[in-house]
């Protein structure tokens, strides 16, 4: 679902190997020195002696694919960029906070990232059988699949979900993790995006969602997310589908759906992620997943809907900078901003050619037993056990930190409500820990932190 990159290495211990570094699924490989590459890594805490785990990292390996040779990233959409564009803020959706939650009742906002794909012409067959809408969170030109507006048969596909009433927002250039990238690196990132799109429908989205819902103030990518008139968008129900793209693992997806539709009471609501790059959840899921949606008595619709944002707030004209107007208007009856003022980060969508290991909670939907608490457990609440993931630096400390929030999402299917808020609140200690740590961090001073 994102760049996987395998960094191979044989006695790669010694900082003298050469390491073979392959973004797989496009043309970025290249070959250099431990040295050399823990030179171009300036932006974390590295040590040689972490090496053995390092391909654990992704977001470290994003940003060898980002500083070495030609990716994708660095391919640019013809037409004139839009960096210069006017950006006035369309609407009462709000661009300042992080928005996770709808505010129509009885809704899922059904998006799915990271594409389109090969799989993206039959979910969009699927949604019409069931006479839903969803949200597109777009990516530009990653996993080696070539520009989106020259390559077939994305720019139909994307011309496609437009006349079907769906949502295009973007999901970036290529898929980096904005957090790491200055602040001219993330523009492009967004300003390549919106260039392609509109070379395929006029327009450009003023929604976005951060690649591994990593944008961090600290960073500057908030403000600059502002700035470039985007609504960061993220979710509240992660169906965890690109953790079980498998024809049984899948279950698991269902079974978190199944929970989360069944113990939602009625005028509320989700924002659900998915990925149309991943074959069991366009396949298999989606269905499954749809026909709950419908017996519940809700329907599925884009963020904007459930939002309450008007099509014509969705989209910017290229060069004016202002609302697109739509011939199919989707006018929606109330309008409002959601005020979220946490910064968090929330789980991501990470998979790597080894591990981040996902939670090991149970995801089991038949929760009549008691929980029992383990020794191992940090937290427990009702079957969630959550666990911080163990580190020694801060590059661990941000992977743990991303490993909790999956924990959490987790936890929303087998622990209490307020049990999960907890957890998710020390997730986000955990994050201002990593703020602050520098080499001596670790699992053991956060606890420590806690007491
Ligand atoms: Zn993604």
């Amino acid at each position: 679902m994102v760049i996987v990159v395998q960094v191979m290495h044989t006695a790669a211990k010694a900082v003298s190997s050469t390491l073979e570094v392959v973004v797989v699924g496009s043309a970025c490989r290249h070959h250099l020195s431990l040295q050399a590459l823990l030179d171009r890594l300036q932006h974390v805490d590295l040590i040689p002696a972490i090496w053995p785990v390092l391909r654990d990292y992704v977001a470290v390996l994003q940003a060898i694919a980002f500083n070495f040779g030609t990716c994708d990233s660095d391919t640019t959409p013809v037409g004139t960029t839009t960096v210069g564009d006017p950006r006035p803020l369309f609407g009462s959706v709000t661009y300042s906070s992080d928005i996770y939650d709808c505010v129509q009742a009885n809704v899922v906002a059904l998006t799915y990232d990271d594409g389109p794909y090969i799989y993206t012409n039959q979910l969009l067959d699927t949604l019409d059988n069931f006479g839903f809408k969803a949200t597109f969170f777009i990516t530009g030109n990653n996993l080696g699949k070539g520009g989106i507006d020259t390559t077939a048969p994305y720019p139909a596909l994307i011309k496609r979900m437009v006349a079907a009433g769906h949502q295009v927002a973007s999901h970036t250039w290529s898929h980096y993790d904005l957090s790491t990238l200055t602040g001219t690196q993330r523009v492009q990132q967004m300003v390549k995006n919106e260039r392609a799109i509109a070379n395929i429908i006029d327009k450009y989205p003023t929604y976005m969602r951060p690649p591994y819902s990593s944008c961090t103030p600290a960073s500057g990518c908030t403000t600059d997310m502002q700035a470039l008139g985007y609504h960061r968008t993220f979710f509240d129900l992660d169906t965890q589908d690109y953790l079980n793209n498998d024809a049984t693992l899948i279950r698991n997806s269902k079974n978190i759906v199944n929970w989360a539709l069944g113990n939602a009471s009625q005028g509320s609501d989700y924002l659900s992620i998915q990925h149309d790059i991943d074959f069991q959840s366009v396949t298999n899921l989606s269905s499954y997943y749809f026909e709950l949606i419908r017996a519940k008595g809700w329907t599925g619709v884009t963020v904007g809907q459930c939002l309450g944002d008007p099509e014509t707030n969705w989209y910017r004209i290229p060069g004016t900078g202002q609302a697109a107007p739509v011939s199919l208007s989707v006018a929606s009856p109330s309008s409002s901003s959601t005020s979220v003022s946490s910064s968090t980060s929330f789980a991501s969508a990470i998979t790597s050619s080894s591990t981040i290991t996902p939670s090991t909670a149970t995801t089991s939907i038949s929760t009549t037993t008691a929980p029992v608490a383990t020794p191992s457990c940090d937290f427990v609440s009702r079957q969630f056990c959550g666990q911080y993931q163990q580190f020694y630096n801060r590059v661990g400390c941000n992977a743990a930190q991303q490993d909790c929030l999956a924990q959490w999402n987790t936890c929303l299917g087998v622990g209490t409500r307020t049990g999960c808020a907890e957890w998710k609140r020390d997730c986000y200690l955990l994050s201002m820990y990593c703020g602050r740590c520098g080499r001596s961090c670790s699992t053991k001073g956060f606890r420590a932190s806690q007491e």
